[in-house]
């Protein structure tokens, strides 16, 4: 097979002790999954159930690069959050088989411009521009099952420039790692490659150029960007 022009490169994330990197099919990501963070949105966590929303594979930002500040927003936000990595394909996956389905973990920042999801929400229109930019998926490397087996709890964390923002623990997840791979898997089949934002607690906040983002999650990994 050949093509008309070249195809875009695939995109990858680092595997902590692997020289094989692991190649991103889809982004899939949860929102309200966290009921402080539904709270400081406006929302009602005994009402509103999580939902999900996409990103474009290519929107990963690996090795702590540079993320350039997008165009079209003036209120960017951090979000951080626990990543699942998947290393099997499954459809309708049962909550006791989800962890089978798992590679590995690691940590992501889902940066948001606020301004224009706020607009979505009002108009009742899609997130994509909100969410699904250039560079809005700064991931850390992958650490396997193997190497660290399966976080349930273990506090998750932000700073920028030093100043912590967002603090809490994953095991205040409203849907649990295998809630979510059986909740998503009834919309879609999940397939090696993908990746799951899991959400984000409370404390998201507006960042600017020139900011130093760091973040992580215990037994999984830590993330540092600077956003230029
Ligand atoms: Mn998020």
């Amino acid at each position: 097979m050949t093509y008309v022009f070249a195809p875009c490169a695939q995109p990858s994330v680092p595997v902590t002790g692997r020289a094989e990197l692991f190649p991103v099919h889809r982004i899939y990501c949860v929102g309200k999954n966290y009921a402080a963070h539904t709270r400081e949105m406006g929302g009602d966590p005994s009402k509103d159930t999580p939902v999900f929303f996409t990103k474009p594979a290519d929107a990963v930002v690996t090795g702590g690069h540079d993320v350039p500040y997008p165009p079209a927003t003036e209120d960017l936000h951090h979000e951080i959050e626990l990543v699942v990595a998947i290393g099997k394909a499954g459809h309708g996956i049962n909550r006791d088989a989800a962890l089978d389905h798992i590679f590995g973990y690691a940590v992501g920042i889902d940066l948001t411009r606020r301004d224009l999801q706020g607009l979505a929400k009002k108009n009742g229109g899609p997130w994509d521009l909100a969410k699904g930019f250039d560079f809005s998926a700064p991931i850390s490397d992958i650490k396997t099952v193997a190497d660290i087996g399966h976080p349930s709890a273990g506090r998750i964390w932000l700073d920028v420039n030093g100043s912590l923002r967002q603090d809490a623990d994953i095991s205040q997840l409203i849907w649990d790692v295998p809630n979510v791979i059986a909740s998503l898997s009834r919309f879609f089949t999940l397939q090696p490659g993908d990746l799951i934002f899991t959400g984000t607690p409370e404390g998201v906040a507006a960042v600017t150029k020139g900011d130093v983002i760091r973040g992580g999650v215990d037994g999984v990994g830590h993330i540092g960007v600077r956003l230029i």
